[in-house]
């Protein structure tokens, strides 16, 4: 019998196993895929803080450049540019990430079973395809599919495409907002190195393949070597991340960020949170310790998510009319802003200054009266 069961072995169900591991107690950690990290569903975007705040040192495998500008393209073609070397983003390489991570679970002591579907949840355990597992904590890790059969409002389709193509930058993010291309979202291109990087689309009832392969050709020669489809979810934290003695952590928890999806820093703090609060409380049987864990994840980026939801509120109504005009009202000196004080992790004061909405509350306001006063609220 272990102390504790992890359904799904990636950044979140891994970090939660090295935290519990290393306060001494059993773990094991079930992953249905047949490897630590594959397939890659990832972009791979993330800020060196977060990295650190995670407790990982990333290695040479893992990554070996910062990303120096993003340039954001507007249906109207015109494009800014921001640098970003302030804020120390990195692409990384999630199937070594992942690896790494399980490597530091395993040396504190945790197992790892790849290749076994968790079935079913019950007090005692879980069901495997395997067999029965018992614990007295199990956390559900298990991603966005975990999301499916509880709210499919919050989901995205997406694509990407790993490709060679000339055209791809080695320290360059690229970002197209386009409203009738990609109603919700925008698409994406994350260099790995020059020629070489992660190519995708989401959108709300898109067919992802067809519209990122046109994007694709729009751009100009290229090869694929990888193609994934993953869903995405915008819509924010679940309400309950504990539940009796079962914790939910990671994208199942919704604790990837409501503007870009982006979760590798917010899911893997909720799971070392949450293995830090399920260590306690085995150590106390006092059900008030696991509660904990929520309070701490939600004292972190609670707020920030919020705003990001109302971000995206407003984003999803906007036309590419009113976009296109925002981007006329762009000026140099409000680049130079963002590229100085933006932060990778909590970038609605970003998003605040680019929609203009700072400079041009009166008809900000106009268009989405209290959306607007709650989002500038402590930006
Ligand atoms: C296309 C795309 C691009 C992205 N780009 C970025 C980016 O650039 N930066 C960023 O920060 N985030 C990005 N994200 C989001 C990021 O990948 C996720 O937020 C993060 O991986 C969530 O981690 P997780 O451990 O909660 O869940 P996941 O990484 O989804 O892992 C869930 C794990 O559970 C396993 N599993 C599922 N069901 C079962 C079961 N029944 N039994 C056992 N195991 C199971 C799965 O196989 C999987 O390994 C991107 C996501 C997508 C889809």
């Amino acid at each position: 019998m272990y102390d504790v069961i992890i359904a799904g072995g990636s950044i979140a169900g891994l970090l939660c196993a090295r935290e519990i591991a290393l306060n001494g107690h059993s773990v094991l950690v079930l992953e249905e895929d047949y490897e630590i990290g594959t397939p890659e569903h990832c972009g791979g975007l993330v800020s060196m803080t977060a990295l650190d705040d995670l407790g990982i040192i990333p290695h040479r495998k893992t990554f070996d450049h910062l990303i120096d500008t993003a340039k954001i393209h507007f249906p109207n073609n015109k494009t800014i540019t921001i640098n970003s070397k302030k804020q120390r983003v990195a692409e990384i390489n999630r199937r070594e990430l992942d690896k790494q991570i399980a490597l530091q679970a395993q040396k504190n002591g945790a197992d790892i079973r790849v290749k076994t579907s968790v079935k079913e949840f019950s007090k005692d355990g879980v069901r495997t395809n395997d067999g029965f597992e018992e614990c007295k904590v199990i956390v559900d890790a298990r991603g966005v599919s975990s999301l499916i059969q509880k709210d499919r409002t919050g989901i995205l389709s997406s694509a990407q495409y790993e490709v060679y193509a000339e055209w791809i930058d080695k320290s360059t993010v690229e970002v197209y907002f386009d409203k009738e291309k990609y109603p919700g979202f925008f698409a994406w291109i994350i260099p790995s190195s020059n020629g070489t990087g992660k190519v995708g689309v989401a959108g709300k009832g898109i067919n992802a393949a067809m519209v990122l392969e046109e994007f694709l050709s729009s751009k100009g020669k290229y090869s694929v070597i990888r193609k994934i489809f993953a869903p995405i979810w915008i819509k924010g934290p679940i309400e309950k991340f504990v539940n009796q003695n079962i914790v939910t952590i990671g994208d199942a928890a919704g604790q990837s960020k409501p503007t870009t999806a982006g979760g590798i820093f917010s899911c893997g703090m909720g799971g070392i949170m949450a293995g830090r609060a399920i260590s306690k409380f085995l150590e106390t049987n006092d059900f008030a310790e696991l509660e904990k864990y929520p309070k701490e994840w939600k004292n972190k980026f609670g707020k920030e998510f919020e705003k990001q939801s109302f971000a995206r509120n407003i984003l999803e109504r906007l036309e590419n009319d009113t976009i296109n005009k925002l981007s006329d009202s762009v000026t140099e000196d409000m680049i130079k802003d963002i590229s100085e004080k933006d932060d990778f992790d909590f970038h609605t004061s970003s998003i605040v200054k680019l929609l203009g909405l700072k400079g041009s509350l009166k008809t900000a306001q106009a268009l989405f009266g209290n959306e607007i006063k709650k989002l500038l609220a402590s930006n």
